[in-house]
Order: structure tokens, then C-alpha cells, then sequence
């Protein structure tokens, strides 16, 4: 259940980051509740999260500074 992947997705800027569940930015954020925010949790590879971020639609995709 811990140490997996989850993804932010940011509908304002079309923007969805991967994050894993250890990050610091992940933990402070998760149950912060924004109309055009939310989080995708419980992915258990870094792989499964990709193809999950690709399938949000938005124009970038990536990988957290902090944690990956
Ligand atoms: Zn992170």
C-alpha cells in the first residue's frame, strides 16, 4: 500500500507529474481538495503510472524533481 506511485493531475496548466507515495510533496498534498486538481493514488509501478498519466490527456507528462 506505501512506496507506490500516484499522479498529480493539473487540469489548469494540462499538466500530470508522477510522484511517489513517499514524497514529502505527495504526503503535504494529497487531501487537498482543488476543483481543477486531483491526485491518482495507488499505482504500484512507475510504468503503470505512466500509462495512467498519459491517458489524463494532458500535455505534459512527467516525473517529480523531488522524489524520482
Ligand atoms: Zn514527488
Amino acid at each position: 500500500m506505501l512506496m507506490g506511485y500516484s499522479i498529480y493531475e493539473d487540469r489548469a496548466t494540462s499538466r500530470a507529474v508522477i510522484h511517489k507515495e513517499s514524497c514529502q510533496y505527495f504526503i503535504n498534498r494529497k487531501s487537498e481538495t482543488l476543483p481543477d486538481n486531483r491526485w491518482h493514488e495507488g499505482f504500484e509501478t512507475k510504468n503503470e503510472a505512466t500509462r495512467r498519466a498519459q491517458r489524463t490527456g494532458c500535455r505534459y507528462v512527467g516525473e517529480c524533481r523531488h522524489c524520482s
